[in-house]
């Protein structure tokens, strides 16, 4: 679960214990394609060639270089310990490969801390011929293990990098923790997309020397922002990769952290204190109890199920789901007395509902991010532990623990500092005024040459040049997301057709997951393999079509499975067969 631990190696540890706790499967990786000609290394011989590798360096005009400051052979069984979260440690066996680290020089940024990009390699014996690249997540600060979840085991040379800073030391609590790096504009370049491509040519010149070869073909994988830096690939960088998953994409980060101070505002205001107006953090996950969310489902449900040809508590054709279709089954729960009951829900609730769903906009009504579609997975813990916090407040609002810290200082200029403490990102958030703040994500003011929408957004139809290369990008991403809204990926998606002259699906598909939360989990079919989809697109020519999903053992239907259609079309059934198997359904407009 690569999502997984890269949300939780950059998260605090309570928020990561409880982001443990949601089921995130989006990044199963199942069946294997068939390998192209391999490694023929010699197994005696790996060994010296990895030592080898000490002495390496990396180094091209205009680039940072990088040198390896470490390169060890682990044998076969080498143990790997992940810790449990919440339960035992997780232990599993590796395969033999040279694990290789690597940095650039040190530096001193304009916030006074000393940065460097660090990477993590690993070279399997038995190798696919294949690069690949193992996406980030949240801030990043990390070096991901470089397993992208069981891409070693198959064979896949793997690349991880933190994105040029480090959280256990880039950590200052008096500007925003380890978010400080938006203080510094060369860090935040190399968090936006600055890091990608030296640590990408790094690794692919490493690869070449390790075993002789240049790898077949290269590919990228990751989801929120690792399917930003996937897009940043794509658009800045086309000539990399043959082949990019980026889920869940954070190509539009800046904007989306706009959305979670809209948000937290709507849910705020339902549970303010009347007399002084305040929000205290331990109140926000009150703004909707679980029977309420529920109810929500409910309505989603009735008013939009059936619309894909099954009602199976799958919302297939999510946009056929209006706000109107909706609103209308929302209404006649509306709570008898007009305030709010257990499971029945105040004007007020339903407003803000409609509010956050529209998105954030200025006085003058313009759109400063986009709008959603109806969760249909509200009730799950993937949509509330970002939204309102976890059930009984524990953990607060990801939108404010992270939200609010990474608006301050990555996505404004001039960067804010805020006070220490999650309350205080709370405080930002209410008062957060979109006349005048929300203007900060596209400044430029010293020592900032460029905005942090210039140096983070990543959301540029235009993709010809990396359709020129041949390359093919696949984009799931999930209906009930409460991060990253799938009604912006298809917008841009829709954008990206126009001007591929309606030619886009040669070479990108957005595949919807109805209900799926971030990266995976809620009642959905969130277990399927983007990227062996992308494999045989690249290497056999072999379109996605449809991407076969199965719903996993949290999920309401363990074992369903359901095909995952391209964008416009939508999974319906046929009218007759097993309503559980895939086989059942057929991508259609
Ligand atoms: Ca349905």
């Amino acid at each position: 679960m690569p999502v997984l631990h890269a949300l939780c190696r950059t998260r605090t540890a309570l928020a990561c214990s409880l982001l443990a706790l949601l089921p995130l499967g989006g990044a199963t990786l199942a069946a294997e394609p068939a390998a192209p000609a391999g490694s023929t290394l010699d197994a005696a011989d790996a060994p010296a060639r990895c030592a080898a590798l000490r002495e390496a360096r990396y180094a091209a005009a205009g680039l940072p270089g990088l040198e390896v400051t470490d390169a060890q052979w682990r044998p076969e069984g080498t143990p790997h310990t992940v810790p449990g979260f919440g339960g035992p440690p997780q232990t599993r066996k590796l395969p033999a490969h040279c694990e290789v680290l690597a940095s650039s020089a040190e530096r001193t940024g304009a916030d006074g801390q000393r940065y460097a990009i660090h990477l993590r390699l690993r070279l399997p014996l038995a190798w696919n011929g294949r690069f690949l690249f193992q996406g980030g997540g949240g801030s990043n600060g990390v070096v991901g293990d470089a397993l992208s979840g069981s891409g070693l085991d198959q064979g896949y040379a793997v690349l991880a990098q933190d994105s040029g800073h480090d959280n256990a030391r880039n950590n200052d609590p008096q500007r925003n923790q380890e978010l400080v790096f938006g203080f510094d504009p060369q860090a935040r370049a190399d968090y936006g997309h600055a890091s990608l491509k030296p640590t990408a040519e790094a690794g692919l010149a490493w690869v070449e020397r390790f075993y002789g070869r240049a790898a077949k073909h290269r590919y990228f994988s990751g989801c929120s922002k690792g399917g930003q830096e996937g897009m940043a690939f794509a658009q800045r960088y086309p000539e990399v990769f043959d082949g990019i998953v980026a889920a869940a994409p954070g190509f539009a980060l800046p904007k989306a952290a706009l959305a979670e101070m809209w948000d937290t505002q709507q849910f705020g205001r339902l549970v303010a204190d009347p007399a002084t107006g305040r929000v205290e953090l331990g109140k926000l996950s009150t703004a909707f109890t679980g029977p309420q969310l529920k109810a929500v489902r409910a309505a989603i449900l009735e008013a939009c199920d059936a619309d894909d040809g099954l009602a199976d508590g799958i919302v297939g054709d999510t946009r056929r789901c209006t706000p109107a279709k909706v609103r209308a089954r929302l209404v006649p729960r509306t709570c008898p007395s007009g305030g709010s009951g257990a499971d029945c829900l105040s004007p007020a609730q339903i407003q803000a509902l409609e509010a956050v769903l529209q998105g954030p906009r200025n006085k003058a009504g313009q759109a400063l991010y986009s709008t959603w579609f109806w969760p249909s997975g509200i009730d799950d813990g993937g949509w509330r532990i970002w939204k309102i916090g976890g059930e009984g407040g524990m953990p607060p609002a990801l939108n404010v623990l992270l939200g609010s810290r990474a608006m301050a200082s990555a996505f404004s200029s001039p960067p804010v500092a805020l006070p220490p403490g999650p309350q205080a990102g709370l405080d930002y958030a209410m008062a957060f005024d979109f006349e005048r703040d929300a203007p900060a994500v596209h400044a430029v003011v010293a020592p900032f040459t460029r905005s942090a929408w210039q140096d983070v957004g990543m959301r540029d139809p235009n993709l010809s040049a990396f359709q020129r290369r041949g390359g093919k990008l696949i984009v799931p991403h999930g209906e009930s997301d409460p991060v990253f809204s799938l009604a912006d990926t298809i917008a841009w998606f829709d954008e990206a057709n126009v001007l591929a002259k309606g030619r886009a699906a040669e070479f990108v598909r957005v595949f919807p997951v109805p209900g799926m939360a971030h990266c995976g989990g809620g009642p959905a079919t969130d277990e399927y393999d983007a990227l062996a989809a992308v494999v045989r697109w690249v290497e056999q020519g072999q379109a996605p079509d449809r991407i076969e999903a199965r719903a996993g053992s949290r999920s309401p239907w363990p074992g369903r499975t359901r095909p995952l259609c391209p964008h416009p079309l939508v999974a319906r059934y046929v009218g007759k067969g097993d309503p559980e198997r895939s086989e059942s359904f057929a991508c259609k407009p």
